[in-house]
């Protein structure tokens, strides 16, 4: 029977607990923001003794569903001052989930400097002193932990940025090839993670009980409806947009919309966009390698392989991977055109454990705000390494963020949304992103929300991207998403897929339906997603989060974004339609 893991570091004790029945058909989001919701002081400070980390695999995650590795971290967030969960595709969690654990919770405050790690396996746990770790670079010590817990291991860390409790920290994993580079990475779980001193969660899965299915028949009939959709959508099938070009396949279409955020949301357009995009990495690596190279898989079970490598002139390998938002917020949003120094900006962002976005975002307003001058790479790479690498006086104050960072230069021009740096869509040119971004309870997450699949790329039928009145779009993305990717454990991006082939989204209903034995239908996908998010609002509300919270920056109202010159418009009475009616 699956338990739920209880990991206290004020006496260091792990136990085993029975899984209430509350929480026994929920995974992935819905049981880290309800254990969240239930446990944890809305009032408390994030990097206090209150707050708890909560890590779940999804519903389906250890499974044979494909594309379904996902793990949510979920607590207070130190970013946002609200519930976060942040997700992330590694192979940690299916060993988790096939140990039978339904959820990992960490809980307490540590009484003295000492550092530990957690080693989880069918036998029980075991903490180890994780001193001699603490200080150092995660790629140094990646292939150290893989020699000392064996090749099955699955490892979950945070690095210097989270030792030292800095708002853009996240949780690391492991992907497929042992690289220190799958990431929970908004909203500064890593500083959570290292309020509690724990510097590792290391699992190895081998001789578990496995995730029980009730209804194989109807499991295997749902997992065969969404593989023939995954493989047959022009976006998720094998050398399909998403395997050949990566996420960064949106560079060219967001810049040629006009909402791709360049120079700290100046501009739509980036003259470098060309450049950057994924097919500049696949063509990069074909001439550096004399061959096409196509996308892997970060984690077991992934069919949509949409993981990149890029590499150098010489052939060697640089950074794994480079998503769109990476891309895009070490690139255009800091006027850097160039694949070799934002590959590298990766690479550090990696090694020290920091989210591509918010550090991108943190730059790019620094920048802005006179530290550098955009374009300045060399400039930024320092900034990473020296800065925030070495936590120095100024490191510390990039590493809380773009909104600290913003207020620590007396600078108005910061693009968040509830402390949240935006992602890589600009709200002014694209609107129902922007009204995502405004009201979801996580702050600025595209993921949450993700209505640029009508907005931009004709995903259920295209939709006009200036439209204004969108509360309902974004709220029905909100609620599916809540549930059919983030609990389910699937990976967002099958969402192109099943958005478009009903038989796709069906699929993921049938296994759902398989696992649990529950008689769920396709209508009921938002409802569960709305019930999960209830408790995420009311935790935000009981935060002391208001109508007002659910607002862009003022400077998007009034200053005009080119190339469409257009403002943000969208009335205030519409975000509040969202979640205040
Ligand atoms: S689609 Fe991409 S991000 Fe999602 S699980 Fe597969 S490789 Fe990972």
């Amino acid at each position: 029977m699956a338990k739920i893991l209880r990991v206290n570091m004020t006496d260091r004790t792990a136990t085993y607990e029975d899984v209430p029945d509350k929480y026994k058909l929920l995974g992935g989001r819905g049981l880290t923001s309800t254990i969240v919701y239930d446990e944890v002081d809305p009032a408390c400070h994030p990097l206090g003794p209150n707050n708890k980390l909560v890590f779940a695999p999804g519903l389906l995650t250890g499974t044979a569903a494909p594309t379904s590795a996902r793990v949510s971290a979920g607590a207070k967030s130190p970013l946002t001052g609200g519930i976060k969960e942040s997700n992330a595709g590694t192979e940690w969690p299916q060993l988790v989930a096939r140990l039978g654990l339904k959820a990992i919770i960490v809980e307490g405050y540590p009484k003295d400097d000492g550092w530990w790690g957690l080693h989880v396996t069918k036998d029980g746990t075991k903490f180890f002193p994780a001193g001699e770790y603490v200080g150092q670079s995660l790629y140094s010590i990646f292939p150290g932990l893989f020699e000392r817990f064996g090749k099955k291991a699955a490892i979950a860390t945070i690095g210097i940025a989270g030792e030292h409790r800095m708002s853009m920290a996240g949780i690391c994993y492991n992907d497929n090839s042992g690289r220190p580079s799958r990431y929970s990475g908004r909203g500064g779980l890593g500083a959570v993670m290292g309020s509690k001193h724990l510097k590792f969660i290391v699992v190895d899965g081998e001789g578990g009980p496995g995730v029980p299915v009730v209804n194989k028949e109807l499991f295997d009939q749902g997992r065969k409806k969404l593989i023939e959709a995954l493989n047959t959508h022009a976006i998720t099938k094998p050398k399909g947009a998403l395997n050949s070009y990566g996420t960064a396949v949106l560079v060219n279409i967001l810049n040629e919309a006009g909402g791709y955020p360049t120079r700290n949301f100046r501009e739509g357009r980036f003259e470098g966009a060309a450049t950057t995009s994924g097919e500049a990495i696949f063509e990069g690596n074909k001439q550096r390698l004399g061959k096409e190279l196509y996308n892997h898989a970060c984690s077991p079970g992934c069919i949509i392989q949409c993981s990149n490598t890029w590499h150098r002139p010489d052939g060697s390998e640089h950074v794994s991977c480079v998503e769109y938002e990476s891309t895009w917020a070490l690139g255009a949003n800091c006027g850097i055109p160039n694949l070799d120094d934002v590959a590298e900006l990766i690479w550090h962002c990696n090694d020290l454990g920091i989210d591509t976005i918010e550090t991108g975002g943190t730059i790019a307003v620094a920048m802005d705000a006179g530290l550098l001058p955009f374009g300045d790479a060399k400039g930024a790479i320092r900034l990473v390494q020296e800065e925030i690498g070495q936590a120095t006086p100024l490191g510390r104050i990039l590493g809380n963020g773009a909104t600290f960072t913003g207020k620590a230069f007396g600078w108005p021009r910061v693009p968040s949304c509830k402390g949240q740096n935006m992602p890589a869509y600009e709200p002014r040119a694209v609107k129902g992103i922007g009204i995502t971004y405004a009201t979801s309870p996580m702050g600025a997450d595209h993921t949450s929300g993700y209505t640029i699949c009508p907005e931009i790329l004709g995903v259920t039928g295209k939709i006009d991207q200036f439209a204004m009145d969108k509360a309902d779009l974004s709220r029905a993305f909100q609620y599916t998403t809540a549930y059919m990717t983030d609990t389910t454990g699937h990976c967002l991006f099958i969402a192109f897929a099943i958005l478009d082939i009903a038989s796709g989204f069906e699929g993921v209903i049938d296994e759902v339906n398989g696992v649990l034995g529950t008689d769920f239908k396709v209508a009921d996908a938002a409802n569960l997603g709305k019930e999960i998010m209830d408790r995420e609002l009311a935790f935000n509300r009981a935060a002391g989060f208001t109508k007002a919270d659910d607002r862009v920056p003022e400077f998007m109202k009034y200053e005009k974004l080119p190339p469409h010159n257009v403002t943000w418009d969208v009335p205030d009475e519409t975000l509040d339609a969202v979640f205040w009616a």
